[in-house]
């Protein structure tokens, strides 16, 4: 088989791309390696920038998002029992949507068939071959059967475990990488949310978030040591915790109900610096991963696929290939930037085990700066909105 660009994941990288190529008349077919049930039961990203919003309005798939989307005008740092408005839209113009990275995701799968967009789904031990030709190619094996697409050019969308950027020569990269020393232990419950919008909140039993996904879907995190597991959080001990960290400071304390979905997510900072070998162009988590601190990662994505679409559109529409020779300039721009902030409100919001009582107090004195200095409040709500692209 022959197309012009074989995109390797149908997370919401691969899924929007695929949208815009074909939106331009270009042909591209999507190959991923698990089921479509498995993709939607994935429950991740909630928060969404204008640069997201604004791509599924200009492919006419936000009719979902405009129905059910929260539009959100501040959000809300706790420190201790203080809560700390950052009003986002009286400070940069703008607002974001809440609206579930399932939901987008459905709403592109919904959209793929219906416009003929090819996802082969359940696709295993994918390859790359021949990256560096003319004419690269990807393998896929489906019901046992081995199966070849050769492209003009293959786009990476397959997230941090995937095979696209391991293609790549050790010698050709650079990679930075931060692990955190705690993961994120995530409740999903049909719930009324405790405030009405997010609440980050660092406190002596450290950090949690109250998010939501609809005025009747809940979704809460609390930090906790990467030693423990599922087993050690009840649903009864995670309701206990979330009722002690936001019944004092939220607006209608915390509903509980049972949980659709628990899970516990490491945190890491990671940039893989080269996004581009030869015919292969990486995107979203496969080039890099941001702590969900901040509601960074989805969005990432969205620009990197921004960039990436508009340079194949350029190459395809008049020959100009100067934007893929500058997508990874310009992405990679853009990805430190929300590196550094999500870095910055993690180190702020958290507590680290090898932190001591110096430690807590610039944490609390950086605290009460930003609670005093609309300057500060605005630096944080522009970057929460989403730097321009
Ligand atoms: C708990 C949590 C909360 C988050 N909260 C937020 C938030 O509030 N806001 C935000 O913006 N971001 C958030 N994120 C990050 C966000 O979910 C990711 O950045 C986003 O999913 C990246 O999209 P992607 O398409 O690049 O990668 P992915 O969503 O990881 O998609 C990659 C796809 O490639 C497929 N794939 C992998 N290997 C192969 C293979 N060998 N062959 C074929 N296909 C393959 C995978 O199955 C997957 O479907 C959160 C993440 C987590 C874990």
């Amino acid at each position: 088989m022959k197309t012009q660009v074989a995109i390797i994941g149908s997370g919401p990288s691969g899924l929007l791309l695929g949208h815009l190529l074909r939106a331009a008349g270009i042909d591209c077919v999507i190959v991923e390696r698990q089921s479509a049930d498995y993709v939607l039961g994935r429950i991740r990203a909630g928060v969404l920038e204008t640069v997201t919003t604004d791509l599924m309005e200009r492919l006419g798939i936000d009719a979902g998002l405009k129905a059910c989307g929260l539009l959100e005008e501040g959000f809300n740092l706790a420190d201790g029992e203080r809560l700390i408005r950052i009003e986002i839209t009286r400070l940069t113009g703008k607002h974001v949507v809440v609206y579930g990275q399932t939901e987008v995701t459905r709403d592109l799968m919904d959209a793929a068939a219906e416009r003929g967009l090819e996802v082969v789904y359940e696709a295993k031990d994918v390859g790359l071959h021949d990256l560096e030709s003319d004419l690269p190619s990807l393998s896929y094996v489906k019901n046992g059967v081995e199966h070849r697409i050769h492209a003009d050019f293959i786009a990476g969308c397959d997230g941090f475990h995937g095979p696209s950027r391991r293609a790549i020569p050790a010698a050709r990269v650079r990679e930075f990488e931060r692990e955190y020393p705690f993961g994120w232990l995530g409740i999903l419950a049909d719930v009324p949310p405790c405030h009405p919008e997010l609440i980050y909140a660092n406190g002596e039993r450290g950090f949690a978030l109250a998010s939501m996904r609809s005025a009747t879907r809940s979704r809460y995190y609390i930090q906790v040591p990467l030693s423990e597991t599922l087993e050690d959080w009840p649903e009864a001990r995670l309701w206990d915790e979330l009722a002690q960290r936001f019944d004092p400071i939220s607006k209608h304390g915390v509903t509980r109900g049972p949980a659709l979905e628990m899970s516990i997510a490491p945190l890491r900072s990671y940039v893989f610096e080269t996004m581009r070998y030869g015919r292969l162009f990486l995107a979203g988590d496969a080039a890099h991963i941001v702590p969900p601190t901040g509601a960074k990662g989805l969005n990432l994505a969205a620009s990197d696929v921004a960039y990436l679409s508009d340079a194949l559109i350029a190459h395809y529409r008049s020959g100009d290939d100067s934007a893929l020779a500058g997508y990874e300039t310009k992405a990679l721009a853009r990805i430190w930037k929300a590196e550094r902030f999500s870095w910055y409100l993690t180190k702020l919001m958290h507590r680290f085990p090898e932190d001591g009582s110096f430690e807590h107090r610039m944490q609390r004195a950086e605290l009460d700066y930003v609670a005093s200095s609309e300057a500060m409040q605005r630096a944080i709500a522009e970057n929460y909105v989403g730097l321009p692209l």
